[in-house]
């Protein structure tokens, strides 16, 4: 490496030629202010591009042992704005192996502790978080207005579900794995090799598929795995994940390779690191990439009503276009024991343990079950409600922000919520929190 100012140098920049690399790299060095400057070393990396980093979105699903540390390198790195979240709470047990956690916040959210932490770590970056499940209460319109999503998850199901999420709007995710001493980490990128669901084998599906056809009830106590893990497993693979998502920020270098489709294995026993690639599934059902996603300012979860998003849809596809769901609504719950039914009008998502319970006798009901919806006599007898369609988008358990499909005879429509998007995304958590320190966005 060698420094050559002799050309166009001004005050403030040298010029830095790489001169050991396959690829001859010059970049125009802004020389940082150390003393005030936190990212400023990183200037002097050859590849290293501030605004590319600085104005990067990242996601984060799942604030576990792995969420943490690829949360806490993200910071570090000042990747600008990061998206944290994760259903569950800490317990005593996460404190072994999560850096940002502390004991007092046992109890407390996982996404909302570690958000808050990677916010006071670097106050100059922009966080939000989200306590839920992101499988079914959380809009894809949130995944599209990502640059990488990054998996830091325990389970097929999860896994599966944010591979598709991605694929349908079109955006690379890093996932990563660990148990023991042995880790794992893949990036998929739609439409570049195998995804998520192209790696599953025959065991793995039948496995799911047992889960699967569980009782309604036990499907909503899935197990979480709980898979035994260190903390120097989890910090290895948590910084190989933060390290190809910062790749992936940089995207268009060819410096930093980043290989889809294919397996990262490292192996603490032996200290083994290899790479093995997938076969793409030609057939694979996870292959569906959204169209043109039609952006409506006029359209919100909370406020849309289910016969209006009707009507839009079929201004797009056709007079006989029916919402297509992505998860069963239920219509009704039919109690076999009382003899009764009931209308329910809620996605299968959103319902509860206690509502699947008949309220008379507490025996697991039956439900009946829509994948569309539209507003013909029969459905609307089916859903047993006559103002079934004056529901809202949310009532029905569809989140704000989501992107919603409707298929008639006259094509496709994909129509996002997007009048939700200024309250539902908006990385400006603990923006105004004192205790957190100089939260602006500070423009060097
Ligand atoms: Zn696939
Ligand atoms: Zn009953």
């Amino acid at each position: 490496m060698s420094m050559d100012d002799s050309k166009e140098s001004y005050p403030g920049q040298i010029r830095l030629t790489l001169t050991g690399n396959r690829v001859p790299q010059e970049k125009v060095i802004h020389i940082p202010n150390l003393k005030k400057d936190r990212l400023g070393t990183f200037d002097f990396i050859s590849w290293w591009e501030r605004p590319k980093v600085q104005s990067a979105k990242v996601m984060v699903v799942g604030a576990g042992a792995l969420g943490n540390e690829v949360l806490k390198n993200l910071a570090l790195m000042g990747v600008g704005n990061i998206f944290v979240t994760d259903f569950d709470r800490i317990e005593a047990a996460n404190l072994s192996r999560s850096v940002l956690f502390r004991e007092e916040d046992n109890g407390k959210r996982k996404a909302e502790v570690a958000a808050r932490a990677i916010k006071e770590l670097n106050p100059n970056i922009n966080v939000q978080f989200f306590h839920g499940d992101i499988n079914n209460e959380f809009g894809l319109g949130i995944y599209r207005r990502m640059d990488v999503v990054i998996g830091c998850l325990d389970n097929r199901e999860a896994r599966l579900s944010v591979n598709k999420a991605c694929y349908r709007v079109n955006k690379p995710w890093v996932d990563g794995a660990i148990q023991e001493l042995l880790g794992l980490v893949r990036v998929f990128v739609p439409g570049k090799g195998a995804c998520f669901d192209c790696t599953l084998n025959e065991i793995a599906r039948q496995e799911m598929e047992a889960r699967a056809s569980c009782s309604i009830l036990a499907k909503k106590n899935i197990l979480s795995g709980k898979v035994p893990t260190t903390p120097t497993i989890s910090s290895i693979i948590g910084a190989i994940q933060a390290q190809e998502a910062l790749k992936l920020i940089h995207k268009d270098n060819e410096r930093l390779q980043v290989q889809p489709g294919k397996m990262i294995h490292f192996n603490g026993f032996t200290n083994d690191m290899f790479i093995s690639a997938y076969n793409e599934n030609e057939d694979c059902e996870s292959h569906w990439m959204y169209e043109e996603i039609i952006e409506r300012k006029d359209v919100k979860a909370a406020v849309t009503t289910l016969s209006e998003i009707l009507e839009i849809a079929r201004s797009y596809a056709g007079a006989d276009a029916e919402l297509q769901l992505d998860t069963e609504l239920i219509l009704t719950f039919e109690c076999d024991n009382c003899g009764t039914k009931t209308p329910v009008a809620k996605s299968w998502s959103v319902i509860t343990p206690e509502e699947i319970r008949c309220p008379d006798c507490g025996m697991e009901r039956q439900p009946e079950l829509a994948h569309y919806i539209t507003d013909t006599e029969e459905f609307l007898k089916n859903a047993l409600s006559a103002n079934f369609l004056s529901k809202t988008l949310q009532d029905i358990g569809i989140p704000p922000l989501h992107i919603v499909y409707a298929r008639g005879s006259g094509g496709e429509a994909f129509l996002e919520l997007t009048g939700d998007l200024e309250t539902t995304l908006h990385f400006s958590d603990f923006a105004d929190d004192p205790e957190v320190g100089d939260t602006r966005c500070q423009v060097l």
